[in-house]
């Protein structure tokens, strides 16, 4: 990097890491955008006089705020929530909801500032924002958690609306959260309305909104691996996660051909060598989802598989790895292991899942490597579809939005293309998505004056 261009990133995050002290995630998500956007940024002297990406990394607004709830003993918890509302140039702020014990603000502004530029990579008219809570929906009864959500939107509720702020799911918020939360949206508000989505197929969900982020990551893999003559067929890959992304990821890839091997959660991985294939993979699913048990119930059942408890997947041998878990679950060695093992393609479908030294080991091995927010944008792409359904009031089949998924991930392989190709014939994804999803949201805020 020239030297004007590394003074221009130091002085940046200067001012990021003196305004927003200690948010490690933050800090680390705008320094990955700033190190690819600074060249052209500099280029392009407007954006800098204008200080677009300044603005772009101040939220525009924060909520944060009290859930008092009673849990089945009777005892009243605190926890706290909060709503990022990061950017609204392109459209209402769009993004999901985390419940998880780790939940904090610098983790929730590093997602709402991805957010950002993943939904303007969809091509919809979707701005940027992320909120959740600290409360861990782990062990909590079908109770506590309606006490909670009930209490989460009964504040939340006065700042979002299907205009303004539509949130979804994230880690610890699936089709139940879902559920209690537009419950509580709808009889505080009196409005049956598209705010949430991700919501049932029977009152207002899409088609293929639960398959939609894990199938978008394998058609964005596939058109990752097409540039090199490549396919799933025959390949092995390596998933790491078994919440919605991973189980839909592991789904897709097996019907493109591809031999899924591992699954995993916070407490280890599983390794199937015989592949995870449709039968066992809904066995994943009824676990997970109904029963909310632990992966380590796999090798309980099935005897060819091996459970490595406090262990991520990422030494095993495999073509494909799609990290589906969350933030910096890849490390630089971890990295290091895939592709010394032969892996040639890593697609992300968790938020920032690899540390950046995890992703100087792809590039510099010249590896294909997609980030989250272009890879895992197949998610809220299809809640935009939602959204579109929700106004018009209809209901499209599950081919008409697969289809529409498809191309949307072809679309924006096809921007990472075209902004990230390297000299040298590399496609910098990172660069791509970055420069690709940044031009459109820099010129409606240019134009907005705000
Ligand atoms: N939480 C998902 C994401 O990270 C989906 C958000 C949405 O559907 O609004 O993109």
């Amino acid at each position: 990097m020239e030297k004007h261009v590394r003074q221009y990133v130091d002085d940046f995050m200067a001012g990021i890491i003196a305004k927003n002290p200690g948010e490690k995630e933050f800090h680390q998500a705008v320094h990955e955008v700033i190190e690819s956007l600074a060249p052209y940024i500099l280029e392009n002297p407007v954006l800098a006089k204008m200080k677009v990406l300044e603005r772009i990394a101040e939220p525009e607004r924060v909520v944060m705020f009290r859930v008092p709830w009673l849990n089945d003993k009777g005892e009243i918890e605190i926890n706290r929530g909060y709503r990022v509302q990061m950017n609204s140039a392109i459209g209402p702020y769009k993004g999901g909801l985390r419940f998880h014990a780790s939940v904090n603000l610098s983790i929730l502004k590093f997602l709402a500032f991805e957010q950002v530029f993943k939904n303007s990579l969809t091509t919809l008219p979707m701005g940027g924002g992320k909120g959740g809570s600290d409360f861990n929906p782990k062990g909590k009864s079908d109770n506590e958690v309606m006490k909670f959500c009930q209490s989460f939107m009964t504040e939340l509720q006065r700042h979002v609306g299907q205009d303004t702020d539509v949130p979804a799911g994230d880690i610890g918020v699936g089709g139940r959260e879902i559920g209690f939360l537009f419950g509580q949206y709808k009889r505080l508000r009196n409005e049956f309305t598209g705010t949430l989505t991700g919501k049932g197929l029977g009152w207002g969900g899409s088609p293929l909104r639960p398959e939609a982020t894990g199938y978008g990551v394998c058609y964005f893999a596939q058109e990752m691996l097409a540039t090199k003559g490549e396919s799933f067929k025959g390949k092995t890959v390596a998933i790491s996660g078994s919440g919605n992304v991973a189980q839909y990821a592991a789904q897709k890839a097996t019907l493109l051909g591809g031999k899924v091997v591992t699954l995993s959660d916070s407490s280890g991985y599983i390794y199937d060598p015989e592949g995870i294939d449709a039968e066992k993979l809904e066995y994943v699913l009824e676990l997970k989802n109904i029963f909310r048990g632990r992966i380590k119930e796999y090798a309980e059942r099935y005897p060819a598989a091996t459970y490595y408890e406090g262990q991520r997947p990422w030494s095993v041998k495999c073509d494909i790895a799609l990290p589906c878990a969350t933030q910096n679950e890849v490390s630089g060695e971890e990295a290091k292991m895939l592709v010394a093992n032969g892996c040639i393609c890593v697609a992300e479908g968790a938020n920032m899942p690899s540390t950046p030294e995890a992703i100087k080991a792809y590039q510099d091995h010249k590896i294909l490597y997609a980030p989250g927010k272009a890879a895992n944008a197949g998610g809220v792409a299809t809640s935009g579809l939602e959204m579109t359904q929700n106004s018009e009031r209809l209901l499209w089949t599950a081919e008409e939005v697969d289809n529409k998924l498809h191309s949307i991930m072809r679309n924006i392989h096809e921007a990472c293309v075209k902004y990230g190709t390297e000299p040298d014939g590399y496609i910098n994804y990172v660069k791509g998505a970055n420069i690709a999803g940044f031009m459109k949201v820099a010129n409606a805020m240019l134009a907005q004056g705000c």
